[in-house]
């Protein structure tokens, strides 16, 4: 099979999907196969249920009587007809990567753009090498833009996902202490991030360029094609402000105010309300993206328990996060517990970011400190430490925590969030 024929009957698909229980009628299956699975197996049974096409890795399996497809690589010809895709395309793309901000920024910007635009966007966070040619597409000719995040953990990555995205504007949300294994170190974060950068910059589109951020300032130095934030002399200049523990944006004298806790937020809606402005969307319009935007999704949420104050922040964690996440959290008015969980992925750093986090911890004001995870238990030697969130959750069972705020932040495979229904 080959892309340009297969291009014509795609674009007569619902939609394209790799996971079989949720073809429906007229959709494409790409059947990717596991280690220990052949889904090419599954595609006649994928037909049966109205499939309009379905691409297999395994020959044995073809039937092209039946739009059943074999193919070298599932992934390779996934990726190819979201380029081609993209290729055909004439609308502008914009691009998300960083170490932390990722998806709430995205989904900031998508509120913000659809405004006035007919916007697709990345769902959830289907970021990788996967989720990108599936959001690309996902475009339809009705929409008028698309923003898409891009997800890294080693070199290169984003260089890759530029050639299936081909974006027009790209925002880096932070550099950060994310994934230092993979990038091998806080150097390596910045160099695999910048990719998105070199891609803009060599095929003369936009960038996003937060002023505050000396990186993002050293790196599009003498760039013309920027839409710079931040600074009072910056082409787009918001000022802070915090209302019940909320963070908001203030743009010629008008307020936004977000349902986002944390100062962090504040750059992620500089950035949407940046290009929400460059595209000519009136103000008034983007406060009422930002006001309606509900985080449902752990990341920075609060939620309201009797009297009690929880910030769910347990999407994921890593050293960057965790800090601004500790010092937002500091400022709350009243007394303040803290139950943090690991920090995954840091190789050999690990010990090391888990003890000052720990210190950073019992440095600022905090009533109460709790932490799960056998990482944070390796240098938690004299607090209250537990292995597991099950031992967490055996605990809460039997003691109440008297603190009126509550913030609950770890890495992802803490699964920290089941904690919270025990929390009384
Ligand atoms: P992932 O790598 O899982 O896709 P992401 O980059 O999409 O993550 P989000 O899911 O939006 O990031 O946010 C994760 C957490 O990162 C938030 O809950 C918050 O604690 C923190 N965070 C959000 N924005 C920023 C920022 N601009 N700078 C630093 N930390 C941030
Ligand atoms: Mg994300």
């Amino acid at each position: 099979m080959n892309i340009t024929d297969f291009y014509a009957l795609y674009l007569q698909a619902n939609k394209v999907t790799i996971d079989s229980r949720k073809v429906e009628k007229n959709d494409i299956f790409f059947a990717f196969s596991g280690d220990n699975f052949n889904a090419a197996t599954l595609a006649e049974t994928a037909m049966d249920n109205g499939a309009l096409a379905v691409i297999v890795e395994d020959e044995n399996f073809e039937n092209t009587a039946r739009n059943i497809f074999y193919v070298k690589s599932t992934l390779e010809f996934l990726q190819d007809l979201a380029k081609h895709h993209r290729a055909q395309l004439r609308i502008p793309i914009i691009a998300l990567t960083g170490s932390n901000g990722k998806t709430t920024t995205k989904e900031i910007i998508h509120a913000v753009l659809s405004q006035k635009y007919n916007t697709q966007y990345t769902f959830g966070n289907l970021n990788n090498h996967i989720g990108v040619p599936l959001t690309i597409l996902s475009i339809k000719p009705e929409h008028e833009m698309a923003v898409v995040e891009m997800g890294a953990n080693h070199q290169k990555e984003i260089e890759f996902l530029c050639t299936i995205a081909q974006p027009n504007f790209g925002y880096i949300t932070n550099f950060g202490k994310a994934h230092l294994e993979g990038f091998g170190g806080v150097e390596g974060v910045i160099k695999g991030k910048s990719e998105l950068y070199d891609y803009l910059k060599s095929n003369n589109q936009f960038v996003v360029v937060n002023e505050n951020d000396p990186i993002q300032v050293e790196k599009t130095d003498g760039y013309d094609l920027v839409i710079p934030f931040g600074r009072r002399d910056s082409e787009f200049y918001f000022e802070k402000f915090t209302e019940n523990n909320c963070v908001g944006i203030i743009y010629n004298e008008v307020e936004a105010l977000s349902k986002l806790t944390g100062d962090y937020n504040f750059t992620n809606l500089c950035a949407a309300t940046s290009l929400g402005l460059y595209f000519g969307i009136d103000f008034n319009l983007i406060k009422k993206a930002i006001e309606e935007y509900t985080p449902t999704n752990m990341r920075s949420q609060i939620v309201k328990k009797g009297d009690k104050t929880l910030v769910l922040d347990t999407y994921n964690a890593n050293p960057s996060s965790m800090k601004v996440s500790l010092e937002n959290f500091n400022d709350f008015i009243g007394p303040k517990t803290i139950i943090i969980g690991d920090m995954l992925e840091l190789g050999e750093e690990s010990v090391t970011e888990h003890s000052q986090i720990l210190e950073l911890a019992k440095s600022l004001n905090f009533d109460e400190i709790i932490t799960v995870g056998p990482h944070f238990k390796e240098v938690n030697t004299s607090g209250v430490a537990f292995l597991t969130t099950q031992d967490l959750i055996s605990y809460l069972n039997e003691n109440e925590v008297h603190s009126q705020n509550i913030l609950l932040k770890a890495s992802r495979g803490i699964a920290l969030e089941k904690a919270l229904e025990f929390i009384k």
